[in-house]
Formats: structure tokens, C-alpha cells, sequence
């Protein structure tokens, strides 16, 4: 490896779990090893939350809501808060970064971006709409009129997945918090130290105790506890589709508001009129970035059949130039994978692909970069193959990607929206006409004409069909963590009054 261990991993994971504010160990000390994807390593030990500590952080959060004075400041005041917090992410990004390359194997190239960029871009974005947080007033019938309140919901569970550890919580955490909610934040039990260092972060821009909550542990114990607590009022979730349907089931026990956030299997259209050059370099980091491990993956791309071969042969020349490497090396492009079960998912998919018929152009084997006999190395792997098979309908999240052969614009718009999935999609043409009419036939939460994977705060991201529901980013997500409470006001009508009687319907 090019570098050292996180330094501050051990001491930030040695602090434990944050409830109320303080450090403490979980139920009976228990803790769990979080380990290096690179290379097998332990990076640290972490506390291992049970639903005791669960239940200790909920009752912490509510406390937070009911009887602290976050979800009762201006919002202004939370405003000054969270840009504090953006100013202090930004000023221990290079430690944010490192903490989740190496506890997921992403390349430090984009933790950096991530982690450093884009986290601080979200926190000031929603620190902007923290005092924009109102309702409506209505004209009524007679001397009465209504106007409604916009209030937080209390409570959120906020349970994240390993693949962008510190993004994904800040999506859930930075409007959540910007609307005056309190949190329980479980994140991956595989990527838990960026949640820990944001905790610590966020006390130091002044958070007051108990608004945010961090509790770590491993399986779905914490996870079930979390949602199924009374204390929690929204469960804010990315993750898979298993998951996330388990957790709507079991939230209506408790009625809890739900916001789902789920898998993918995104469409990639070239067709043959398109800059080919810069539609490749899209197809290839849209699939490759963060070894596939990315909800957004164009894991399927579909390419006009003029300039089919020319497509694969390109992309399979880019792959096997592409070789995996040392993530905390700043020149890597694509890491290993996060954790052991993704390596034998990927595998097996590979397996499953050649089994049901599907040509393998370039990868479908693991990698040892130079030096080194282990980590969970794999090579872009690229498969000539049908709509139809389960390497294009199943989410991998590796980096495997499945090309596909179409005539039409009509043939493309079905291959794209022929999966149960609804995440994002792509088209790439200089027929703008085209572009436009593809984008409004698409059935998925994005679609990118001409580039893909760009992303801005303000910008609305979620799913459509299986991959979900609710949104993040944007406007429109501070809705999702507040709601509207109706207030009737009319005139005190007493003995005396002028107007001559209660005129209420
Ligand atoms: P996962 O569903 O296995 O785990 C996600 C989180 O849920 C983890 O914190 C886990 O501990 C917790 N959990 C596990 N079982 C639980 C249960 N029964 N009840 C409550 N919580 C439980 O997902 P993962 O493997 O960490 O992440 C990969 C998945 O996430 C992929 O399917 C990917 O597409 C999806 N994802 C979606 C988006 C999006 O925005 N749509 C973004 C990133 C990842």
C-alpha cells in the first residue's frame, strides 16, 4: 500500500457509539472489526450496537425533539450551525476521504471529491432552505381564514449503505437537520467510520446534544430495532431492494413515515449519431466508478447497431488498460470491492452470465495488483449480451456491464424501460429532438442526455418503480422531512359583536 492507515481511524472508533452527545461503548463493550478491502486488514475496532443502544439513542433523539431547543430555533440559527459544519468538513476533508477509501476501497481520487466537494456543497445547500421553511396562508369562507405551519416530523431514522458512506448520510442528515428534525443515523456496518467523524464534527459547529445520533453494529439487528422503535417518526433508507421491502413491512406497525431509496439497473443508449468518444468515456466511468458499486450504474448499455462493435471494442481497450489498484494511490481510477460478499456476488454473477449464454469480452476474473496476494480485486469484466438475461435484469453492483444491440429509437426506449427498475438512464446523440423525446420517455428518477452521473444539491435524485420512492437533494426534500399543520383563525364572536354572529359553515 502507497500510504498509512487512517491515523484517526483507531482514536474515532475507540470513542464508540454518540448518544446524548457522549462517547460510550455499546452493550456489554462488544465491538466488531471494520476491515480494509485492499488488502484484509483490520482497520480498527468499532463498537457492535445492539437494540439496547438503539433504544438509548431514540429515547436521546426524542428528547432532543420534545424538550431541545434545535427543532425551536430559527431557522437561521440552524443555518449558522450547519455552515459551520460544511467549514469544518471541508477543513478535515483529506480525513473524511481517507476514512472511507479505506473502509470501502473507493479510489482516494473520488472520496476526495465526494467527501471534500460535494458533502459541504449539501450541508450549504440546505442551510440556505433551513429559514425558507414555510407555509401558505388561505382566504375562507365568511371571517375566518387558515394558514399552515410547516414543522418538522421529529424523529428520523436515517439507515445508510457502504457504498458512499459519508455522501449518502449527508443526503439524509443535512436537510433532515436543516428542517429542525432530530436523528438516529445506523450506517453500514462495513464503511462505519466517516458516520463517527461526522458525529464529532457536527458537536464541534455546535449541534446541541441528542440531535444527532450515531449507533454502529453489525447485521440487521440495529437496523430492525430502529425501525421498529415507537420513538422514531421517519425512516429515511438507502439501500437494497430485500431491505427496504422488509423495512416498509415493519413500519407499519408503527405507521412510520417511509422514504426508500433502493437499486438499479440503469440504461445507457448510444445511438450511432453520437460524439462516440465522449459517449464511451461516459459508458466506462459510469459503470467502472466505485467498481460498479453504485446505484446509479449504467449497467446496461444499449448501443445503436452500426457502431455496436466499434463501442465494445473501445471500452474493452479502455478496460484492460484499466486495471485495479491501490485505492489510497491518487492515480487509481477503479479500487477493489468493498467487502468479501461483494466479490463472491460478482463472481457468481460472471458465472451465471456465461451459463445463460452471454459473450465475455474482456474481465470476469479477480485481480492482484503488483505487490500484493490479496483485497478484493476485480477487472472490469464487459459481457456481449441480451435484454433479456439476468446479468442485464439483476442488480450486481460490480463492475460488470452488459451490452446490448438495438435498430430503433423505439427498440431503445423498450430495452431501457424493460427492467422492474427505475433509477436513472442516459442517452447520448447530437440529435437534440431525439434526446428530448428519449429523456420524456423514460420511466426512471434521471435521466442524463449527452454525460452521465452528474449531480448538484439542488437537483432532485430518487427512483421510480423498483428503485424506490421518496427523493433526495433538491428543494422538494425538505417536504419529505417536514409537514404542514392547518391553523383556522377566526373572530372572537362575542355578545357584542358587530359583524352579528358566528358565520362558520
Ligand atoms: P443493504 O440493504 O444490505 O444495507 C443497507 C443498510 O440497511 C445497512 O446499514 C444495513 O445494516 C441495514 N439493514 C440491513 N438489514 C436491515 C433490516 N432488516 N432492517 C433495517 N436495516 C437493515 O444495502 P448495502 O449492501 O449496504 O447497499 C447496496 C444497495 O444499496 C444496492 O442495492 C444499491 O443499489 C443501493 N443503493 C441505492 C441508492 C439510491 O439512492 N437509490 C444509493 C446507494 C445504494
Amino acid at each position: 500500500m502507497t500510504d498509512v492507515l487512517p491515523l484517526r481511524a483507531t482514536a474515532i472508533a475507540q470513542d464508540g457509539l454518540f448518544i446524548g452527545g457522549r462517547w460510550t461503548g455499546a452493550t456489554h463493550d462488544r465491538v466488531y472489526a471494520t476491515v480494509n478491502p485492499a488488502d484484509g486488514t483490520v482497520i480498527t475496532d468499532v463498537a457492535d450496537g445492539s437494540a439496547a443502544d438503539i433504544d438509548a439513542a431514540v429515547r436521546a433523539a426524542r428528547r432532543a425533539f420534545d424538550e431541545g431547543p434545535w427543532p425551536r430555533m430559527s431557522g437561521h440559527e440552524r443555518a449558522r450551525i450547519l455552515l459551520a459544519a460544511a467549514d469544518l468538513i471541508e477543513r478535515d476533508a483529506e480525513e473524511l476521504a481517507r476514512l472511507d477509501t479505506a473502509d470501502m476501497g473507493k479510489p482516494l481520487a473520488f472520496t476526495r471529491i465526494e467527501n471534500g466537494f460535494f458533502a459541504p456543497a449539501i450541508y450549504r445547500y440546505y442551510a440556505g432552505l433551513a429559514s425558507q421553511m414555510s407555509g401558505t396562508t388561505h382566504d375562507s369562507v365568511g371571517s375566518a381564514f387558515a394558514y399552515t405551519l410547516r414543522e418538522p416530523i421529529g424523529v428520523i431514522g436515517a439507515i445508510t449503505p457502504f457504498n458512499v458512506p459519508l455522501l449518502l448520510a449527508t443526503t439524509k442528515l443535512a436537510p433532515a437537520l436543516a428542517a429542525g428534525n432530530t436523528i438516529v443515523h445506523k450506517p453500514s456496518e462495513t464503511t462505519p467510520l466517516s458516520a463517527l467523524k461526522i458525529a464529532r464534527l457536527l458537536a464541534e459547529a455546535g449541534l446541541p446534544e441528542g440531535v444527532l445520533n450515531v449507533v454502529t453494529g453489525t447485521g440487521a439487528a440495529p437496523g430492525i430495532a430502529l425501525v421498529a422503535h415507537p420513538g422514531v417518526d421517519k425512516i429515511a433508507f438507502t439501500g437494497s431492494n430485500l431491505v427496504g421491502q422488509e423495512i416498509i413491512r415493519a413500519s407499519a406497525d408503527t405507521l412510520k413515515k417511509v422514504s426508500v431509496e433502493l437499486g438499479g439497473k440503469s440504461a445507457n443508449i448510444i445511438f450511432a449519431d453520437a460524439y462516440l468518444d465522449e459517449a464511451i468515456d461516459h459508458a466506462f466511468n459510469g459503470i467502472f466508478y466505485g467498481s460498479g458499486q453504485v446505484c446509479v450504474a449504467g449497467s446496461r448499455l444499449l448501443v445503436q447497431r452500426p457502431v455496436y462493435d466499434q463501442v465494445v471494442e473501445t471500452l474493452a481497450r479502455r478496460a484492460e488498460a484499466t486495471l485495479p489498484g491501490d485505492p489510497l494511490d491518487p492515480g487509481t481510477v477503479i479500487g477493489p470491492l468493498a467487502h468479501q460478499l461483494q466479490f463472491e456476488k460478482v463472481s457468481s454473477y460472471v458465472r451465471i452470465g456465461l451459463d445463460e449464454g452471454a459473450e465475455l469480452v474482456t474481465g470476469g476474473q479477480p485481480h492482484h495488483p503488483q505487490g500484493s496476494d490479496s483485497g478484493w480485486y476485480y477487472r472490469p469484466t464487459i459481457f456481449k449480451g441480451r435484454n433479456d438475461m439476468r446479468i442485464a435484469q439483476e442488480e450486481i453492483f460490480g463492475p460488470v456491464i452488459t451490452v446490448i444491440p438495438f435498430d430503433t429509437d423505439e427498440e431503445a426506449v423498450a430495452l431501457a424501460n424493460g427492467t422492474k427498475f427505475g433509477l436513472a438512464s442516459a442517452v447520448h446523440t447530437r440529435d437534440i429532438k431525439r434526446a428530448h423525446s428519449i429523456a420524456a420517455a423514460m420511466r426512471a428518477g434521471t435521466c442524463w442526455i449527452n454525460t452521465y452521473a452528474q449531480w448538484d444539491p439542488g437537483i432532485s435524485f430518487g427512483g421510480r418503480k423498483a428503485s424506490g420512492y421518496g427523493r433526495e437533494l433538491g428543494p422538494e426534500v425538505m417536504h419529505s422531512y417536514s409537514e404542514t399543520k392547518s391553523v383556522w383563525v377566526d373572530l372572537p364572536v362575542g355578545p357584542d359583536a358587530a359583524l352579528g354572529g358566528d358565520l362558520s359553515l
